[in-house]
């Protein structure tokens, strides 16, 4: 019976890469065939990626229903994360560098789980485990999602783990000057033009469950969120209807500028205070500047959850 390798809703390029690289992995090694698949459709940025090392053709399939099958999830172990039918699948295994989620299970499983910058570095450090040699354009994939996860090594979340493994994933795939690559990366990440209020809401957006309060972040990384002020109003009035449609108690948008090094934090919530409160805050006009915030799962999160 095959196993199908996948990362979370809204797919990063740590999901959509994560997916790949630990199929071939496994592909290597175990006699079941792993099958990369993703929850939803590639975001501009795993464009980039997959068409800059020739992998635009093996983009892998929509799987939205996983009943009966057995799985490998990469990069969240949160219910909210996953297909509605998640608890009928069998789960073989977890690569992840997040909070431990809500996720259990029936079987025994392996579960590779660091607190990293990249569910990629975990991939990484699995392929020298089993001696297997990366393939040259898996290895270049690879290089770029960990440098999107840890904002070119800018996240708190960055480890010398990350660094030393973009390195020598950089020399495998031959490629030099990876920092420059990676900026051409969140350039392309970066386009707004013609985008919706919602794509961009939805773009990079996760919902949590914090002690039964549903809450949603969203983030945008920009290489300049000047870009986005236009667009301000326009998120917070769909910010409202995405509250509503979703029954949640906050959804909070982080324009992330990965030069300026901080958020601009957008919300919508039913306890303004508790957002205040949880980064020290005065919010003006449901907003407000989070000085040095780059990451969510590390510097947001943690700081919303112990609110609720
Ligand atoms: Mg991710
Ligand atoms: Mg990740
Ligand atoms: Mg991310």
């Amino acid at each position: 019976m095959s196993v199908y390798v996948f990362g979370h809703k809204n797919p990063d390029s740590d999901s959509i890469v994560g997916a790949i690289a630990l199929s071939y992995l496994k592909n290597q090694i175990e006699t079941e065939e792993y099958i990369p698949v993703k929850q939803g459709d590639i975001s501009a940025e795993t464009a980039f990626i997959l068409e800059k090392f020739r992998y635009a053709d093996k983009e892998p399939a929509l799987k939205i229903s996983v009943a009966g099958e057995r799985v490998y999830l990469v990069d969240s172990t949160d219910k909210p994360h996953f297909q509605d039918d998640i608890d009928e699948a069998t789960i073989v295994g977890i690569v992840d560098h997040h909070k431990l989620g809500d996720i259990s299970t029936s079987t025994p499983l392996e579960a590779w789980i660091r607190p990293i910058g990249s569910s990629n570095t975990v991939i990484y450090e699995m392929y020298r485990y089993y001696g297997v040699a990366i393939p040259k354009e898996i290895a270049g994939m690879m290089m770029l999602a960990i440098l999107s996860d840890t904002v070119i090594f800018k996240s708190p979340t960055c480890t010398k783990a990350d660094t030393q493994a973009v390195k020598e994933l950089a020399k495998i795939a031959g490629i030099e000057d990876y920092k420059q690559l990676a900026m051409e990366m969140f350039i392309a990440k970066s386009a707004v033009n013609g985008a919706s209020a919602r794509d961009l809401n939805t773009r990079d957006h996760k919902e949590f469950n914090m002690n039964g309060t549903k809450v949603g972040i969203g983030q945008l990384e920009m290489i300049d969120i000047a870009l986005l002020e236009p667009y301000e109003d326009e998120l917070l009035e769909d910010m409202k209807k995405m509250k509503e449609e979703g029954d949640l108690h906050t959804v909070l948008t982080l324009l992330t500028d990965i030069i300026k090094e901080g958020s601009k934090l957008l919300v919508v919530s039913d306890d303004i205070s508790k957002i205040e409160d949880a980064f020290n805050v005065k919010l003006e006009n449901n907003r407000a500047w989070l000085k040095g915030v780059l990451s969510r799962k590390k510097q947001v999160v943690p700081f919303i959850q112990s609110q609720f």
